[in-house]
């Protein structure tokens, strides 16, 4: 079995070489390693080979396998959330990157109690019918309708490529996220400011780092297939 040091050197080879193809530093970008079906030994491995943040899908799993970690590891969750499991979801996780409903803002927002809470809003560039996340054409609408809710800080757009092979439609699917990034930077809404724009996993996260992606989201390439 290949070993999770190797795996990982091979994406930061990659990711080093994406970005000297696009002028950017490597240092700019943000690696969440992505744990969902990992045993908490390997997540571990993953931690001592110099891993700093993972992202979860699923509050289940998050807070069977958390308890184990370190205290100091940032914890994403990076999978739909329902609106029930927000309380749970806000003792869990330090970021959510799956704001993709106003009825979910609110009773985050609601829940939050004393500190603000760091959300990315997920967006569905691809149009798949199976991807959660607001549409492109509303997203600016719906940052706007967040400014209402004092709780909460937006830092961010997510978004998940298309599940296709073809490199063109994957790259405008990121360049949507993209744009939107760069318009919601300009509409100087008070709890929201563009930090994160995290797009690009296992398959695609080198044409992700070309759109200017500064965070990326792997699992596979790091820890193997999943079962
Ligand atoms: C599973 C998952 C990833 C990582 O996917 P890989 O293809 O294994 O790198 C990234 N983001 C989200 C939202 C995921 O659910």
């Amino acid at each position: 079995m290949v070993s999770i040091r190797t795996n990982l050197e091979k994406v930061q080879e990659k990711m080093a070489s994406a970005c000297r193809k696009s002028g950017r530093k490597e240092s700019e970008i943000t690696l969440v390693a992505v744990t969902k079906g990992v045993e908490p030994v390997r997540i571990l491995e993953a931690i001592n080979c110099g891993v700093k943040e993972i992202g979860e899908n699923r509050i289940q799993e998050a807070d069977s396998k958390f308890g184990l970690l370190p205290q100091e590891v940032r914890r994403h969750l990076v999978g739909h959330l329902q609106t029930n499991k927000a309380k749970k979801a806000l003792e869990l996780f330090d970021m959510i990157q799956s704001l993709d409903s106003l009825k979910l803002a609110r009773e985050i927002n609601r829940r939050s109690g004393e500190k603000k809470v760091p959300l990315l809003v997920e967006v569905n560039t691809s149009g798949e019918a199976a991807k959660t996340g607001i549409r492109p054409q509303e997203t600016l609408d719906f940052l706007q309708q967040l400014a209402e809710l004092e709780n909460l800080i937006i830092l961010g757009l997510m978004t998940v490529g298309p599940l296709t092979d073809d490199q063109t439609v994957i790259r405008n699917s990121f360049h949507t996220l993209r744009n939107l990034f760069e318009q919601a930077a300009c509409l100087n809404i008070p709890n929201c400011k563009m930090e994160y724009l995290s797009m690009g996993m296992s398959s695609d996260f080198e044409i992700a780092l070309e759109e200017s992606a500064n965070m990326i989201r792997i699992g596979t390439a790091i820890f193997g297939p999943r079962n």
